[in-house]
C-alpha cells in the first residue's frame, strides 16, 4: 500500500507514515457517511450543536496535544499554532447559536395579491455529503473550520487534508469517533491529488482551499458531475500606508502581517504601498522590526517568532521570486536567502526598489517576504493595490475616516482599517476572494448557507376544484384573468382599466 511520509520541516526528521486511501476507499468512506447523514440531519440544529459542543470541549481540553502534532507536521512556531483550537471553539459556538437564524425555515409573504391563497416557505436542506480539500498552512482551521458549519447545517463531511500535514485533522477525527463517540458523519481520507480528485467525484458539494492552480483542476473535475464548489484560493494582499498613519503601528502590523506563520497565509501582507512623505521613516521602522525577528525551531517555549517553511515546493517558489526581483534591480534591506539546514527556513526579507514587472509583486509568494513601493498619493496606491489578478483581502493604515474611504476602493473580499488579518477572527462577516482568489464565502451567514440547498415550499391554503388558469381554456375566462392581472401589474390608472397610456 502507498504511504504518505510526513516530515517535521523544522528539523527535517521523518515523523510518521500514513497509508494512502485509494479512490475505491474514498468512495466507500463517502458512502458510509452518506448512509448516516439523514439521521444527523433529523436531530436538528440543537441536537447537532450538542455534539459539536462536545467537540469544542475536547479541543479545549486537548489543545496542547493537538498543538504538539500540528507543530511537528508544519514546523510552525508555537505562537503561530496556538490560535487554532481557540478559533475553532469560537466558531462552533458562533454557528451553533446562529444556525437557526441563518438556515432556519423562512416564511415569505407573496409579493402580489394574485398569490394571496398561497403560503410560501423556504427550507434549507444540507448537501448530503460535503468534501473538504485543505492545504498545509493551517491544517485545522482550514479543514475543521469548514467542516463545522457544514456539520452544523446537517451535512456529512469527509476531509482530505494536505499530504504535508495529514496528522492534526486525523487526530481530531479519531477523537470524534473514539473519545466523543460522535455519529458516523465526519471522517477523513489521506493522499495526494488523486485522493482529492476521487473525493470530488464522490461528494455532493466541494469546499476547496488551496492554490488557484489546483482550484481550477478541482472546478473542472466537479463540472463533470455538476457538483457545486466553493473555492478559497491564493492572494497577493496589499497594505496601503497613508501619510497620516501611526507609523509605528503600521510598521509593526506590516511585520506581523507579512511574517506570521513565515508568510504562509493566504492573507499575508505581500505588498506595501506608502505615500512618499512617510516612505523613508516607515521603511526604516519596518526593516528594523523585521531584522529583529527570532527565527528557528521552536518547542513550547516561545523562543522563536518565525518558523520553518512547511512545504519544500513553496521554499523553491519564494527563492525564485526573491532572486527574480534582485536580478531585476530590487534590493533586500534585510534577509534575502534560504538558510542552511537542518530544517527548511527562508530569512524574513524586506525588498525595496520593486515594481509590478517582478514576480514578487505579481504572483503569490507565500513566504516571509514583503515588497515595498513608494507612491505619490492614495490614488496611485489604490491603483497599484488593485493591479492584481488576486483580490483576497487588504489593509489601509491612516487617519480613520480617510483610511476607511480609501479602504472601500480596494478590490478584495475583506479589507482591514488600521489592522491586518483580523477579519479572519471576525467570523460575523463573510470572507472570500474576488477575482482569481476564489468563488464563494466562508464565515457569516453565507458560510453556512452555502452548504444547503433551498427548497421552496408553496402551499395552497384554499382553492376550488380547479384554478382559473387550468383547463378548459375559454376566451371569456382568459380575458377576465388578463383584466385582473393587468389591474395589479399596471402602475397607472389608464392601463389598469385596459387603456393605452
Ligand atoms: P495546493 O493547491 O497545492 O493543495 C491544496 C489541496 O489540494 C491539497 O490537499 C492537495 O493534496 C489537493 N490537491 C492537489 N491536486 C489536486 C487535484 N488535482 N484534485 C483535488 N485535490 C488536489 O495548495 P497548498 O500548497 O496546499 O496550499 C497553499 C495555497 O493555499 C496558497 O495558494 C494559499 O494562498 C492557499 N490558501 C488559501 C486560503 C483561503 O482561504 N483563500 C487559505 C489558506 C491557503
Amino acid at each position: 500500500m502507498e504511504q504518505l511520509e510526513v516530515q517535521n520541516p523544522a528539523t527535517g526528521e521523518a515523523i510518521a507514515a500514513l497509508p494512502v486511501d485509494s479512490p475505491e476507499a474514498v468512495a466507500a468512506t463517502v458512502a458510509r457517511v452518506r448512509a448516516s447523514q439523514p439521521e444527523w440531519e433529523a436531530i436538528g440544529i440543537d441536537g447537532r450543536y450538542r455534539w459539536l459542543g462536545m467537540l469544542r470541549d475536547w479541543l479545549l481540553d486537548n489543545s496542547e496535544r493537538v498543538l504538539d502534532t500540528m507543530q511537528a507536521e508544519t514546523g510552525k512556531v508555537r505562537a503561530d499554532a496556538s490560535g487554532e483550537p481557540q478559533y475553532l471553539a469560537d466558531l462552533i459556538n458562533f454557528y451553533g447559536t446562529r444556525a437557526a437564524k441563518f438556515i432556519g425555515e423562512e416564511a415569505v409573504r407573496p409579493h402580489t395579491p394574485l398569490l394571496a391563497a398561497k403560503k410560501l416557505r423556504i427550507q434549507y436542506r444540507p448537501h448530503p455529503v460535503v468534501g473538504i480539500i485543505s492545504p498545509w498552512n493551517f491544517p485545522l482551521i482550514l479543514a475543521l473550520g469548514d467542516a463545522i458549519p457544514a456539520l452544523q447545517a446537517g451535512a456529512g463531511v469527509v476531509v482530505k487534508p494536505s499530504e504535508f500535514t495529514p496528522m492534526g485533522l486525523a487526530e481530531v477525527v479519531k477523537a470524534w469517533k473514539e473519545e466523543i463517540g460522535g455519529p458516523d458523519v465526519f471522517d477523513c481520507v489521506q493522499g495526494v491529488g488523486e485522493t482529492g480528485g476521487a473525493l470530488v467525484d464522490a461528494v455532493d458539494f466541494v469546499q476547496f482551499t488551496g492554490s488557484d492552480r489546483t482550484g481550477r483542476k478541482v472546478m473542472a473535475r466537479a463540472a463533470e458531475t455538476l457538483t457545486p464548489v466553493s473555492l478559497e484560493l491564493g492572494g497577493k494582499d496589499a497594505m496601503i500606508v497613508l501619510e497620516d498613519a501611526d507609523l509605528e503601528r503600521a510598521a509593526n502590523a506590516a511585520t506581523w502581517g507579512a511574517m506570521m506563520n513565515s508568510g504562509q497565509i493566504c492573507m499575508s501582507v505581500e505588498r506595501v504601498y506608502i505615500e512618499e512623505a512617510v516612505y523613508e521613516p516607515f521603511v526604516a521602522k519596518l526593516t528594523a522590526a523585521v531584522g529583529k525577528l527570532r527565527q528557528g525551531a521552536d518547542g513550547t517555549g516561545f523562543g522563536s517568532e518565525v518558523g520553518a517553511m512547511t512545504s519544500p515546493n513553496q521554499t523553491a517558489i519564494v527563492e525564485d521570486h526573491v532572486q527574480d526581483a534582485l536580478a531585476a534591480g530590487a534590493r533586500a534591506l534585510t534577509g534575502g536567502k534560504r538558510l542552511p539546514g537542518p530544517g527548511d527556513y527562508f530569512e524574513p526579507t524586506v525588498l525595496v526598489d520593486v515594481d509590478h514587472s517582478m514576480k514578487v509583486m505579481r504572483d503569490e509568494t507565500f513566504g516571509p517576504v514583503v515588497g515595498v513601493m513608494k507612491v505619490r498619493d492614495a490614488d496611485e496606491a489604490v491603483r497599484l493595490a488593485n493591479d492584481s489578478r488576486y483580490g483576497l483581502s487588504g489593509s489601509v493604515f491612516g487617519e480613520r475616516t480617510r483610511a476607511e474611504r480609501v479602504a472601500r476602493r480596494v478590490e478584495c473580499g475583506a479589507v482591514n482599517v488600521n489592522d491586518v488579518l483580523v477579519n479572519y477572527a471576525a467570523v460575523d462577516v463573510p470572507m472570500g476572494g474576488w477575482k482569481q482568489s476564489g468563488i464563494g464565502y466562508r464565515h457569516g451567514e453565507p458560510g453556512i448557507k452555502k452548504y444547503c440547498r433551498t427548497e421552496s415550499v408553496v402551499i395552497t391554503r384554499f382553492g376550488g376544484k380547479r384554478e382559473p388558469t387550468w383547463y378548459p381554456y375559454t376566451k371569456p375566462r382568459r380575458a377576465l384573468i388578463d383584466r385582473i392581472a393587468r389591474a395589479f401589474n399596471a402602475r397607472d390608472l389608464k392601463r389598469r382599466f385596459g387603456l393605452r397610456g
